[in-house]
């Protein structure tokens, strides 16, 4: 009897399916864990709390273009009383993140990302106003892989740089972006090769021992544009997650990406303001 179940059809087609069950279920997580991406962004992402879109969602709108592009400015004079961060003549004031002399490469009053590293103010700020001018370099590449770059407030929460004009990408990952959480209200991008600023108001979360009792705060003026007004950051700058916020640190230094992209800057200057 137990020979002819053994033999039967049946048990030898189960004996099969047995066989190549771990083949299926290899495939099938293999298929769960490879990142889903739309045309410009990624489907597979966490959905960011309170809103309907994930994290680098490429299906959220995006920001309408300004047009005619807005002219290139000249450098905008640093205030009286702020703290001129770079001038085009030295990095001193900036350091790797072991607290090394930054070694950016420094040419034409211009410092652009070498394969170094981010470079980190040796100054912390919390509540601040920052001015930065930024140039990003001819196009090679597409989506997030043209002149990409960005500026660290308190170093963890990144307003994007990205070379915007006419190279779409998900939304939150553009050029005034708070990195994967909140696009620019409108693209105010200029050319490959044109300066462009950043004029950022900046308002450090508060936090009652390690609890955080207020998030952080950021308008952003992207040549001149407002791109974010006064806007929540919902924590640390993540990639492909949902942001929180990490320790409890009320500054922090102004920190430069090094993304790989030669994305020039000058003309950086930071007015720390009275913490109410
Ligand atoms: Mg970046």
């Amino acid at each position: 009897m137990r020979v002819r179940v053994l033999s039967s059809p049946l048990f030898i087609f189960l004996r099969r399916v047995a066989a190549l069950l771990p083949a299926f279920v290899g495939a099938a997580i293999s298929f769960w864990w490879t990142p889903r991406r739309d045309t410009l962004g990624f489907q597979c992402t966490p959905l960011l709390p309170d809103i309907r879109f994930r994290v680098h969602d490429g299906l959220r709108p995006q920001p309408p273009i300004l047009s005619p592009p807005l002219a290139t400015g000249k450098p905008s004079p640093a205030p009286p009383d702020a703290i001129v961060l770079f001038d085009g003549t030295s990095l001193a004031n900036f350091c790797t993140a072991t607290g090394a002399p930054a070694r950016w490469s420094l040419q034409n009053g211009a410092a652009t990302p070498n394969g170094t590293g981010d470079i980190y103010s040796r100054q912390r700020f919390g509540d601040c106003e920052l001015h930065v001018e930024w140039a990003t370099p001819t196009p090679r590449l597409r989506g997030q892989g043209r002149g990409n770059s960005g500026v660290f407030l308190m170093e963890r929460y990144e307003i994007q740089i990205l070379d915007s004009w006419r190279n779409p990408t998900y939304p939150d990952g553009q050029a005034g972006s708070i990195y994967g959480q909140s696009p620019p209200t409108v693209n105010a991008s200029r050319p490959p090769g044109d300066w462009q600023t950043f004029d950022i108001r900046f308002i450090a979360p508060r936090f009652a021992g390690e609890r955080l009792r207020e998030p952080a705060y950021v308008s952003v003026w992207h040549n001149g544009v407002t791109v974010q007004k006064h806007v929540a950051i919902r924590g640390d700058t993540v990639y492909m997650a949902v942001p929180r916020y990490h320790g409890a640190a009320a500054t922090g230094a102004i920190r430069l990406q090094d993304h790989g992209n030669a994305v020039r800057f000058r003309n950086i200057w930071v007015r720390p303001l009275p913490r109410k």
